[in-house]
């Protein structure tokens, strides 16, 4: 085999199959080297299995309410084994769609894990492969800290390989992952404790959603213990326990879930062979256009630290092959008002600037909130809020920052993130007509403002990821 390539991906996750992708599309000889299975972290690990247990608690929490409008529905314990077995299904059929795919477009599939020899080479299984242009897209790993008995818990990655529904969990960690898994696990019918160093659940983000949040979580009976610092797990006859450092112990849980942050998967890369730069932490700088330091050497994706999304590591993968390829030299990611979902329960959307951020970098900040129980639940016993935050700048109030929590948020946000980067203002918000009636029309039809606040606190740190590498 002619082991020549103008481009290798080192990773068949999001980033590393788009830009194999394009670049054949651009009629070049591509291989792509995958250590697992194609689709990476989302497919296999992330954003899919996720979501078919989000869709899974969403549906427990409609036959909860269901007799609220007359239809008789009761829920009995849930099949945790059906509902893996068609989740894997799934996933298995994604897979099989990659595999067809990356056959059928002439990319090379080499099947191992690669390691730098030198800047145009690599090795996978002793046998090496050189190419023209080598992209570094292997994704993170969820950490587990350095603290006695913390092979007693599991991470996300373990919660996906769970044959059994957990009686007693502990989520530690209060990121996106944290939360969405809470909310999955109480939803099915699991005692959920939420452990967290921070003092508020999604600490980055602005402050209005961690309130609601954490509102609406300990409604749904999950217990919340925040500024808790675990030092250790331990095992015990009631199950197993979180010991914090203060001498405080929570036990009896039969599962622990590290949900506390991702590390770059660098090592064993060899990076250093091809002379490209890696922080201490392993995350891989790259400039605007994903270059690395090293001429040839690219990396996209959350190797890279920079807001670790699917479609991010996707944008990234599929401009890079553009600009290799396709004569567009300009063509690169911006990183700017990025839209994301936390698959929360009640889900959570957010682009731009927090109120926070908006007040530290704007000198004339304008804000409009409102906060309302959606028609979904008009006949429950119980109501889950929706609240939604509009932070404007400067006199023609650009709106710089959404932030939304409530039902059907996460499909709501897309639209309006198109406005947001086209530099939409509270006018062109007012000036359109609303639909009737859906939560979404809160949003153009805002009109007074919150009152300015007197000191200002900035307590909202960013819309990056808790979990960012
Ligand atoms: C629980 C969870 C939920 C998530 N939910 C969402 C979501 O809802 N929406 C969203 O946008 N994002 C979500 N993400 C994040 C998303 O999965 C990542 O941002 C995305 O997968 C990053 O793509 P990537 O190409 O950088 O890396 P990955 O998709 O992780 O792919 C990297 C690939 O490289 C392979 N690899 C690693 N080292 C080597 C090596 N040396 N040789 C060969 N192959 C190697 C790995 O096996 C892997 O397949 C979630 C992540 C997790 C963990």
């Amino acid at each position: 085999m002619n082991t020549h390539f103008d481009l290798i991906a080192i990773g068949g996750g999001s980033g590393g199959l788009a830009v194999a992708e394009k670049s054949a599309q651009f009629g070049r000889r591509v291989a792509v080297v995958e250590s697992h299975r194609l689709g990476g972290t989302c497919v296999n690990n992330g954003c899919v299995p996720k979501k078919v247990m989000w869709y899974a608690a969403n549906l427990a929490h409609a036959v909860d309410d269901a007799g609220h409008f007359g239809i008789p529905a009761q829920r009995a314990k849930t099949d945790w084994q059906k509902l893996v077995r068609g989740r894997q299904d799934y996933i298995g059929r994604i897979n099989r769609y990659w595999d067809g795919y990356v056959d059928d477009s002439g990319i090379t599939r080499i099947d191992g894990d690669a390691r730098f020899v030198d800047a145009h080479t690599i090795e996978v299984d002793g046998r090496t492969y050189s190419a023209d242009h080598i992209v570094i897209a292997t994704g993170g790993r969820p950490i587990v800290p350095a603290v006695p008995g913390a092979e007693l818990g599991i991470t996300s990655d373990g919660f996906f390989e769970l044959t059994a529904q957990p009686r007693r969990v502990a989520v530690i960690g209060a990121g996106y992952i944290g939360v969405e898994l809470a909310g999955v696990l109480r939803a099915l019918g699991s005692e959920v404790t939420v452990v967290a160093l921070e003092a508020r659940v999604l600490e980055t983000f602005d402050s209005m959603i961690s309130e609601v949040l954490m509102d609406e979580m300990r409604k749904q009976g999950i217990a919340l213990r925040m500024s808790f610092s675990v030092a250790g797990l331990a095992r015990t006859d009631a199950g197993i326990a979180l010991d914090a450092n203060n001498g405080e112990r929570l036990d009896g849980f039969d599962t622990v879930i590290w949900a506390v942050g991702r590390a770059p998967n660098t090592r064993g890369l060899a990076l250093d062979r091809a002379g490209v730069e890696m922080r201490a932490n392993g995350i891989v700088p790259t400039d605007a256009f994903q270059n690395t330091n090293v001429p040839g050497v690219y990396a996209i994706g959350d190797i890279t630290g920079r807001t670790p999304l699917t479609p991010v590591a996707i944008a990234a993968g599929r401009r890079l092959a553009a600009r290799l390829f396709d004569d567009q030299p300009h063509s690169r990611v911006d990183y700017d008002n990025i839209p994301s979902v936390v698959f929360a329960h009640p889900p959570v959307g957010t682009v731009g600037l927090t109120e926070g951020q908006a007040r530290e970098r704007h000198a004339r900040v304008t804000v409009y909130k409102t906060d309302f129980t959606p028609m979904r639940h008009a006949l429950s016993d119980h109501g889950v809020t929706t609240a939604m935050k509009l932070v404007c700048a400067g006199e023609e109030q650009r709106v710089v920052g959404i932030h939304l929590i409530g039902d059907n948020v996460d499909e709501m946000l897309q639209g309006f993130a198109v406005a947001v980067k086209m530099g939409a203002t509270k006018a062109d918000f007012d000036n359109t007509i609303a639909i009737h009636p859906i939560s979404a029309e809160e949003l153009v039809t805002m009109k007074v403002p919150e009152p300015e606040p007197e000191t200002h606190h900035s307590i909202d740190s960013g819309v990056e990821w808790k979990e960012a590498i």
